[in-house]
């Protein structure tokens, strides 16, 4: 079954929470004036949707896009209380595509960062997104720092993180003539991309698919809603 969150009424109306036991919402606009729902939308006359996210960052629009993509049947909302999206986290970060090395082996993180990591590369040349397969290197810059920079080899090695290598002090000069240390691990996977280019070209997709996009949009309120909703897709 698939959880409804309805959100019913007009402007700043409540969203009714469909998750049995879950909960409903109280939206605003982050100026406090009415919004229109569904606003330039698909389903222009509904007053609700299945499922709302709260939050036009990275997370929100990958979930919003991966939900619509897998049940185009339904009507899913981004809530975004800025303006424009993904200018907060999203748009200011160091914009590494992480390749997976520092992970514990078998963890979900290791597993999802690396498996990540090729979806991401995926995506860009799928949508001509400019990105960056730059490497990186880990280096021990003092002896003692050896045979931890050999444990995190072995651990890239066993989260199945591609290319690595561990190279010695005339290796990484080559890479990097001005780069200090004793020894590195080389790790050509590691990239760097725009992320609100990709976040923005994830609403792209959802909008495409369907989804609604709503920006200064204040989530302002969630309440516990106490029943199951009245309908859910399955039915
Ligand atoms: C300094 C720094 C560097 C980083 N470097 C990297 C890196 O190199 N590589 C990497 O993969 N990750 C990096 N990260 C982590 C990465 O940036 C975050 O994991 C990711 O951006 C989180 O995305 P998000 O969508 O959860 O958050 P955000 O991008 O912050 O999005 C949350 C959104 O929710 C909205 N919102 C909040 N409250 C409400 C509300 N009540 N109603 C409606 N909307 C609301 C906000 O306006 C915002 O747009 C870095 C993080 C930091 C802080």
């Amino acid at each position: 079954m698939v959880p409804v969150l309805r959100y019913l009424g007009g402007a700043c109306g409540r969203a009714r929470g469909g998750f049995p036991g879950s909960f409903s919402g109280v939206c605003g606009t982050a100026s406090g004036r009415p919004w229109p729902l569904c606003w330039g939308v698909r389903r222009a006359s509904s007053s609700s949707f299945d499922i709302v996210i709260v939050g036009g960052g990275i997370v929100g629009l990958a979930s919003a896009r991966a939900l619509i993509l897998r049940h185009p049947a339904l009507s899913i909302g981004v809530l975004e209380k800025e303006k424009d999206l993904a200018t907060h986290q999203t748009g200011h970060n160091s914009g590494v595509i992480h390749s997976g090395i520092y992970y514990k082996p078998e963890s979900l993180k290791a597993k999802l960062c690396v498996q990540g990591a090729d979806l991401i590369y995926e995506y860009c040349n799928k949508k001509g997104i400019s990105y960056k397969q730059c490497g990186k290197l880990i280096v021990a810059v003092e002896q003692e720092e050896i045979p931890r920079l050999r444990a995190l080899y072995e651990r890239g090695l066993q989260n199945g993180v591609q290319g690595l290598r561990l190279i010695q002090q005339e290796d990484k000069k080559k890479k990097e003539p001005y780069c200090r240390g004793l020894m590195a691990i080389d790790c050509p996977y590691t990239g760097i991309v725009d992320y609100r280019q990709v976040a923005l070209s994830f609403a792209q997709d959802f909008q495409e698919a369907g989804g609604s996009v709503l920006t200064n949009f204040e989530v302002k309120d969630i309440e516990m809603a106490r029943e199951s909703p009245p309908r859910s897709i399955d039915e």
